[in-house]
């Protein structure tokens, strides 16, 4: 674990100004001390000095909901505004009304193929759940705007890549409602798709679905589609999709009949570290109420990252007081003490410890391409139909691919997931719970190859969490110079 809960907060977000309305008085507002700010004026003798509570800001300075418009020109900005540290996005799909899905990457020389962990950050998968989108956009600001001044945040971009996606439906949120426009051309329908129960691991069973809500098959939609590609081709290690609310942290499984991750218990001890800072409770997803079909099941046994859903916003309230949100970010105000900054500050230090993840270490040629690849079956849970008919479930083939470039002097150290896959409970026969400790011991497949996309050389790696593996790619930098035996 990280020692994110000790770590001093640097987060300016409240701040007691005390003013001073006549000489001689109040000097410690003038010397810019604050913490006895209170006291002072309570103690001071007369009308001299007033303490006024600033209010809390959020690191973008805004003060209302955001349009879609602005989310997308606002990340324009930013990457443009910081070339370096910040890359703009466009998703490979566009929504089923031709929309385009936007995002940004934050790190350090964030052009570079590099091998960084990534903490993917996403918000509004429900159109109408827009301070989750709000508090994925403000941390983006957040790790911007204190790169280069915070240690610790400095740090982490050192160490790890973050990727946003502010507003997954885009469709949904233009019209404030929960699900996307669905396969109806004019979105005229009111059904949609309810894209957080498409995601194909254990689709099907309609809990907390049913055939409408699920969309037309596993991970049919292209917004699904969105995410999941960026989950497949990048190193997610932590993922966090933000929605509303309840103040929860949930994690696998959704439906309770798939039984505890076989990582419960690493699951659980980030869940409180997470919830130690936010002061939401942390809970099983199936034992809030059960679904299927929802981003973290599929991320985590896809991939092994761990995957959470944040439920932001104490109660349910389309429009929450923007204040609220705020709040709830900054931990002042009703959530004085807790915020949901210092929550996500936890998972992206548990992001970039390596001892959460694994490690491939080695030595390759000046520019060559490496891959790390992965091929397997995922399985939707039995398929309930109209009238209750059960159609065997369908299988998912899964393919995980993400790309290094080795650097100037070669040697690079790659942080990946573990190839050691969770045992997942949906099954070709079915349903059967799993349960902590229940692993499949798989490879990675390393490939070494030219930019031209030729392939020098191929190397299985098997690694386990926080366990780091060296490669020796000797013949792809024989073959890579041109000096060796051709085969
Ligand atoms: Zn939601």
């Amino acid at each position: 674990m990280s020692s994110g809960g000790t770590s001093p907060s640097t987060a300016s977000v409240v701040r007691k100004r005390v003013v001073t309305l006549a000489l001689g008085v109040g000097f410690l507002g003038g010397l810019g001390i604050p913490a006895a700010g209170a006291d002072v004026a309570a103690a001071a003798p007369g009308p001299q000095t007033v303490v006024q509570e600033q209010a809390p800001s959020l690191p973008s300075g805004r003060t209302t909901y955001r349009t879609i418009t602005e989310y997308n020109d606002e990340m324009l900005a930013l990457s443009a505004r910081h070339p370096g540290l910040v890359k703009h996005i466009t998703l490979p799909h566009k929504t089923r009304q031709g929309r385009e899905v936007y995002g940004i990457e934050v790190t350090h020389d964030v052009g570079a193929a590099d091998g960084k962990p990534v903490l993917l950050m996403m918000g509004v998968h429900h159109g109408n759940e827009w301070p989750s989108g709000e508090h994925t956009m403000e941390f983006a600001y957040d790790l911007i705007g204190n790169d280069g001044k915070d240690p610790r945040i400095t740090r982490l971009l050192d160490t790890a890549r973050v990727i946003f996606v502010p507003v997954v439906n885009v469709d949904g949120f233009v019209i404030n409602r929960r699900t996307s426009c669905g396969v109806s051309p004019t979105c005229a329908s009111n059904a949609g798709v309810d894209i957080n129960r498409n995601y194909p691991f254990g689709w099907g069973s309609n809990a907390g679905s049913n055939a409408t809500t699920r969309g037309p098959g596993p991970g049919s939609e292209p917004e699904v589609q969105n995410i999941m590609d960026l989950t497949k081709n990048n190193q997610v290690t932590v993922l966090i999709t933000n929605h509303t609310s309840g103040h929860t942290v949930l994690r696998p499984p959704l439906e309770k009949r798939a039984g505890d991750a076989p990582d419960e218990a690493v699951y659980a001890a980030l869940t409180d570290a997470i919830t130690a800072e936010n002061g939401y409770t942390g809970m099983k997803s199936g034992f809030d109420y059960e679904t299927t079909g929802e981003t973290p099941d599929w991320s985590y046994y896809a991939t092994r990252g761990l995957g959470f859903t944040f439920e932001i916003m104490k109660t349910q309230s389309t429009n929450n007081t923007y204040s609220e949100v705020i709040e709830d970010y900054t931990g002042t105000g009703r959530y004085e003490g807790k915020s949901n900054r210092e929550a996500f500050m936890v998972a992206l230090e548990y992001a970039a410890d390596p001892a959460a993840h694994s490690v491939i270490t080695g030595k390759a040629p000046k520019g060559a391409v490496l891959k790390v690849t992965k091929d397997f079956d995922l399985w939707t849970a039995p398929i309930r139909q109209a009238g209750d008919v059960l159609d065997p479930p369908q299988r998912v083939p899964t393919h995980l691919e993400s790309t290094l470039v080795a650097p100037t002097n070669g040697k690079f150290a790659w942080h990946v997931n573990p190839s050691v896959r969770p045992a997942p409970a949906y099954t070709e026969t079915g349903v059967v719970a799993t349960g902590p400790g229940n692993f499949i011991k798989e490879s990675w497949t390393l490939t070494c190859a030219r930019p031209t996309g030729e392939v020098l050389e191929t190397v299985h790696v098997t690694v386990d969490r926080g366990e780091k593996v060296d490669v020796r790619l000797q013949e792809c930098k024989t073959r890579f110079n041109g000096n060796g035996p051709k085969n």
